[in-house]
């Protein structure tokens, strides 16, 4: 696999607004923010898209909706409610491929999503 952007601000060879590091997931926020809050929350390891997740991989793709919660308390917006997205390929609106949740939080959203 290509090293991605995504890659590149693990690496530190693109600079990102971090929030959150760990070993294995790191957060930084969306260079353009669809909300108040626009979080990015990506695994270390790089796999392209939802349909590549593996069955070892299961942990790790909790982790990173528990890093979301977790988040979304710190940042005060848990309990008033917020929005995760993983986009999965071209029509699905993925324009970076290594798999990454959006946190989204501070307004109301709507539905359905564009
Ligand atoms: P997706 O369209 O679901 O693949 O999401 C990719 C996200 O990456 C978009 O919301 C972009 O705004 C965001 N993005 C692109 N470049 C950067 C960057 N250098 N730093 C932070 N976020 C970025």
């Amino acid at each position: 696999m290509e090293p991605t952007l995504f890659s590149k601000i693990i690496d530190r060879e693109i600079l990102a607004d971090i929030v959150y590091e760990d070993d294995e997931v790191l957060a930084f926020n969306d260079i353009d923010p669809k909300a108040p809050t626009h979080i990015l929350i990506i695994p270390k390891k790089p796999i392209a898209t939802l349909n590549d997740i593996e069955e070892g991989d299961l942990a790790l793709i909790g982790r990173l909706q528990y890093t979301a919660a977790k988040l979304a308390k710190e940042l005060g917006f848990a309990e008033e409610g917020y929005r995760v997205v993983m986009n999965c390929n071209e029509a699905g609106g993925q324009s970076v491929y290594h798999i990454h949740m959006h946190l989204l939080g501070g307004r109301r959203m709507q539905w359905p999503p564009g």
